[in-house]
Parts: structure tokens; C-alpha cells; sequence
């Protein structure tokens, strides 16, 4: 008994602190509470960063922006039942973004919840998780805790990434077991994302169709930007002389104002490209799912590049399917790029050249209006010039007209500095996105809000300030969802897609000690947000739009569906 008494011991607690920290793990965003309070507590004082949000749904967006920014796993951590359902989103989010997070939930008694006897917060959460995600794991006894670690992360970051959901009962935090035995039971992931190298014969398919195209076009998406892989892609464009079109995550991944950008020329560019090469982007609701009008009549083959073999003719036929890691394939591809290369006939280039000239020449005056009200042209206009003269800042983008608007018109400089609503086009991100941001990368964080989308993730300002992140929020303000002018026909109520007319969102900011500025034109928009960004101080930024302006939807529209049974 004295050498048992004598005998270092470790528990539940420690065991998953070591796990996290062995993996390279240094930050963690969560919302405290029951089961999992000490845990954040400890991890702190073990030198984790955690930032502690108000709300697990902008927790988890936080990390799964971590992930997207840094290839590791974000980690989200919350309490069970109501504070999972609120990561749960996240975490879907996340998976069908295709970002590696993984969200750690404290759960309770299984004794208790398996024969649903009512316990805490009693919820069967890992049968809940596991359609949403890649993989869900439960950990029962301290000595799986590393291994149960090292299955969540390989889980997230191997292959195709995406969410991982990692279930933590109460009990076992407190488990107790001897400390060796406990260093030893942890694994340190070894090569968790192994390179996937395509087949030879798969390259020659490639090549041999780039090389008898008439009109070639490079599609970067976000797997692109997440592959890390920016030169071997940069070289890949320099090098064969495709005109590329970026998806919104992936501009920047080469400079938008780029001489074979064909961003300005989208619509031509799908509509008479012949052969078309995807590089980490689906043919999803995104690309029209690669048919109807947006491609147009001309044959088209596809090739495409992406690690998940199950995406391979999702909506049309791939021709040339490549198979592999983005940063194995495109240097497969550059190797072939050799004396017997041909760049695109120059008839293309050309086409494609003069249609974007002339696109942004017709844009131009409309960023420049000094107007007051604002609209959405003018407000951004004075954004582009924001983010030009900054080109490492990040800029985080949500909101109907303020997203499709402000994808088109602000240039991106760098890779993965364009952070927005993703695959679901989904509203909530705003806030999570932008904290990680700041977080991960050290860098200036401009974030770019319709009124409607700050609403979901507002909250966390008080975040933002109490972190002192360098976060400049601008939200536009045209006091509605989509526009500030819907009524109600009864007159009973305010419409439904309104909100208080002349709201002052800048006060919110100053509640929590942050700066709060108004701004009525583009001039003072430009000046308030240069300001805020070089200050690097918490600034939430009022931006007031006519409320006429915007459409409905912004450019989706077309999604909503309609009645046609006309109520007089
Ligand atoms: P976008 O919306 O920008 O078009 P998507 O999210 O639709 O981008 O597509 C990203 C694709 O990239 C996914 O199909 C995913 O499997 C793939 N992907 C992610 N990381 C890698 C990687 N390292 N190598 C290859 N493909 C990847
Ligand atoms: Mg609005």
C-alpha cells in the first residue's frame, strides 16, 4: 500500500490535455459548462490557447475555418446535449465543406442515457453525430483516450477531410490511472494526411485531352486552396497557359488581377471552354452541376483532380479522372508540361482577354460613385481599395447581395485569405470565421456583413473585444434581408423580411469596449475601415445602404421557388 500510495498517477482530464498537445494541437474553441469546464481551465494553464465563445455554433465555425486555414484539425469543445446540437451544425457544415475539425462534446452518464432514465442533459449523442460527419468516436476508458485522439484526427485530416465528432462522458474525465502507463497508452499520429499519388496511365489521360483542347480552362476551388500546394498550381497556369477561373474561396490563390484570370469573363468562360480541368472543386449547385445554360452547347470534357474517388462523375461524366492529393497530381501535371507543350490557341486567350476587359471597364463607374445613400457598388468599391492596398489581411464575407456582390468586385491577392459562406451558402459564419482568423494567421481580419448575416453570430463581438482581436466589422445596413422595404399587407406587422429601420450596430461595439463608427458614404466607409484595419483595434463599422437597394436573393434568386396561384 505505501508503494501504491507512492505510484504517480494521471487522469481523464490529463490524458486528453497530453493527447491534444503530443498532435501538434495548440488552440481550442469552445463555450464552457458542464461536463467540460476544468478541462478548458486545464488545458490553459497546460498552454493550449482557448478561446471561449458565446454561442458552440460559432465555436465550431471557428474550427473548422482552423482547419481550412492550417490543415490540423480545429477543435471544438462543448458541453452535452444542447451545447452539441448548437456544434452539430458546425460540424455538418464543416463535413460538407470538406474542412477537418473535430467537435469534443462532454456527454453524460451512459448507464443513464442507455436505458433513458433522464439524466443531466441526457442525449445519445454519438448516434446523433454520426450521419453528419466522417466519423464519430466514443472514449470510455482513460487508457483508449489516446488512441480514441489519434482516430479523431487521422479521421478528419486523412483523405477527403471533414468533421469528426469525439464523445466524452463525464466519468471519464476523472478516471484515474498510473501516470506511465498513461504516457504510454498516447499515439502521436505519424503522416496523418499521407500523399495519394496518381496513376501514370491517369496523367496520360490528362494530357493527352489538355493537349487536343481547342478551348482549355483551369477551375480552382476550395480544395485547391486548402492543398497548400500554391506554387506547383501557380506554375501549373504559368506554365501550360490555361486561362483559370477561381471559385470564391480560391481567388487569391492566384492574384485575381492575374493576365489569365478569367474571373471578370465567368459566363463565357463556361460556356465555350472544350475541355475543362477541375482542381478541388465539385460540379455542385455551385458550377450549375456542370450542365444546362451556364455551360452552353458546345461538347465539353472534363478532368478532374480530387482525392475523394467517389466524387468522379457526381453530375456529368469526368473523361479523365486524376486521383490524389492536389499537390501530388499538379506536380504530376507540371512534369508533363515539357518541349512538346503547346500553349491554348491564342484565338481563346483572346476572347476570353477582350470579354473581361470589357466587363470590368462596365463595372468601373459604379465603384466609384461617392453616393449617398450607399449602394452595394459604391459601399464596396471603397472595400476593393481596402484590401488592395492590404493584401495579407483576411476577408471574411457573408450575406445575400454583400457575399455575391463582393465576390465579384474585391480582388484577392494571396491564397486562402477569402474566407465565406462555402457550400451551403450558409448565414453564421461571420463572426467564428473571423476570430479564427485572427487567431491562426496573426493578420488583420476585415469581415464583410449584410445586417441580416451579422445577426446570427453577433453576439460574439463581445468576443472579439475581449480577445482584443484585430477584427474590423463592417456590416451593410440596408435594414433588411435581401432589402428594408418589405411591408406587411394586413399592416399588422413589420414585413417579414425587415428589420428596425436606422438600427446602429456600431453601438453594439462600444457596449463591449470596442470602436463603433457610423459611415453614410463611400469616402467615410474607405477612411473609417483603413483606419480600423491599421489601428488593429476591435471596430464594428455601421455602413447604411439604401434600403432599396439589392435584389431578392442576391444572385440566386432563381432558387426560390414560386406560387402560381396568384392570391389577388
Ligand atoms: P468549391 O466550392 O470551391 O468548388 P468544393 O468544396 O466544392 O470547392 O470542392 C473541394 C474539393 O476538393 C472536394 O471534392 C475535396 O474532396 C477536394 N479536396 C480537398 N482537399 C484536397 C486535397 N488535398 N487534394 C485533392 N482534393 C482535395
Ligand atoms: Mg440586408
Amino acid at each position: 500500500p505505501a508503494a501504491e500510495a507512492e505510484r504517480e498517477l494521471t487522469d481523464g482530464f490529463h490524458l486528453v490535455i497530453d493527447a491534444l498537445k503530443l498532435n501538434g494541437i495548440e488552440t481550442i474553441y469552445g463555450v464552457p459548462g458542464i461536463p467540460i469546464t476544468d478541462l478548458g481551465r486545464m488545458c490553459q494553464a497546460e498552454g493550449i490557447r482557448v478561446i471561449s465563445f458565446r454561442h458552440e455554433q460559432n465555436a465550431g465555425n471557428a474550427a473548422a475555418i482552423a482547419g481550412f486555414l492550417t490543415k490540423k484539425p480545429g477543435i471544438c469543445l462543448t458541453v452535452s446535449a444542447p451545447g452539441f446540437l448548437n456544434g452539430l451544425t458546425a460540424l455538418a457544415n464543416a463535413t460538407t465543406n470538406c474542412f477537418p475539425m473535430i467537435l469534443i462534446s462532454g456527454s453524460s452518464e451512459r448507464e443513464i442515457v442507455d436505458l433513458q432514465q433522464g439524466d443531466y442533459e441526457e442525449m445519445d449523442q454519438l448516434a446523433i453525430a454520426k450521419p453528419l460527419c466522417k466519423a464519430a468516436f466514443r472514449v470510455l476508458h482513460a487508457a483508449d483516450i489516446g488512441i480514441g485522439v489519434a482516430r479523431a484526427i487521422r479521421a478528419a485530416v486523412s483523405g477527403r477531410p471533414g468533421g469528426v465528432y469525439l464523445d466524452l462522458p463525464a466519468k471519464l474525465f476523472g478516471q484515474v490511472m498510473d501516470a506511465e502507463a498513461g504516457a504510454k497508452s498516447l499515439v502521436k499520429v505519424i503522416d496523418p494526411a499521407p500523399a495519394q499519388i496518381p496513376a501514370p496511365a491517369a496523367v496520360d489521360r490528362a494530357i493527352d485531352l489538355l493537349k487536343g483542347a481547342e478551348r482549355p480552362l483551369v477551375i480552382l476551388g476550395k480544395g485547391a486552396a486548402y492543398a497548400q500546394a500554391d506554387d506547383e498550381i501557380r506554375a501549373f497556369i504559368e506554365k501550360s497557359g490555361i486561362p483559370f477561373l477561381p471559385m470564391s474561396m480560391a481567388k487569391g490563390l492566384l492574384p485575381d488581377t492575374h493576365p489569365q484570370s478569367a474571373g471578370a469573363a465567368r459566363s463565357t468562360a463556361l460556356k465555350d471552354a472544350d475541355v475543362v480541368l477541375l482542381v478541388g472543386a465539385r460540379l455542385n449547385w455551385l458550377l450549375s452541376h456542370g450542365k444546362g445554360k451556364t455551360w452552353g452547347d458546345a461538347p465539353k470534357k472534363f478532368i478532374q483532380v480530387d482525392i475523394e474517388p467517389k466524387e468522379m462523375d457526381s453530375n456529368v461524366e469526368i473523361a479523365a479522372p486524376l486521383v490524389g492529393d492536389i499537390g501530388s497530381v499538379i506536380a504530376a501535371l507540371n512534369a508533363r508540361l515539357d518541349g512538346s507543350w503547346k500553349t491554348p490557341p491564342a484565338q481563346w486567350t483572346e476572347a476570353i482577354r477582350t470579354k473581361k476587359e470589357a466587363n470590368i471597364a462596365k463595372m468601373a463607374p459604379k465603384l466609384l460613385k461617392n453616393s449617398v445613400p450607399m449602394d452595394f457598388h459604391s459601399a464596396l468599391g471603397a472595400l476593393k481599395n481596402v484590401i488592395k492596398e492590404r493584401p495579407d489581411a483576411l476577408l471574411v464575407n457573408e450575406g445575400a447581395n454583400t457575399l455575391d456582390l463582393a465576390r465579384g468586385i474585391i480582388d484577392m491577392y494571396e491564397p486562402r485569405k477569402r474566407l465565406d459562406v462555402g457550400t451551403w451558402g450558409v448565414m453564421g459564419i461571420g463572426m467564428g470565421f473571423a476570430i479564427a482568423a485572427a487567431v491562426e494567421t496573426g493578420k488583420k481580419v476585415l469581415a464583410v456583413e449584410g445586417d441580416s448575416a451579422f445577426g446570427f453570430s453577433g453576439m460574439e463581438v463581445e468576443t472579439i473585444c475581449r480577445y482584443n482581436l484585430p477584427v474590423t466589422i463592417v456590416i451593410f445596413n440596408n435594414n433588411g434581408i435581401y432589402r428594408g422595404t418589405d411591408t406587411d399587407p394586413t399592416g399588422r406587422d413589420p414585413g417579414t423580411t425587415v428589420f428596425v429601420p436606422g438600427s446602429r450596430y456600431d453601438k453594439m461595439m462600444e457596449a463591449f469596449g470596442g470602436v463603433g463608427v457610423n459611415v453614410t458614404s463611400p469616402d467615410e466607409l474607405y477612411r473609417a475601415v483603413s483606419a480600423a484595419m491599421d489601428s488593429g483595434k476591435p471596430t464594428l463599422i455601421n455602413a447604411e445602404i439604401d434600403p432599396a437597394a439589392g435584389s431578392e436573393s442576391g444572385n440566386i434568386g432563381s432558387l426560390n421557388p414560386q406560387s402560381v396561384v396568384k392570391k389577388k
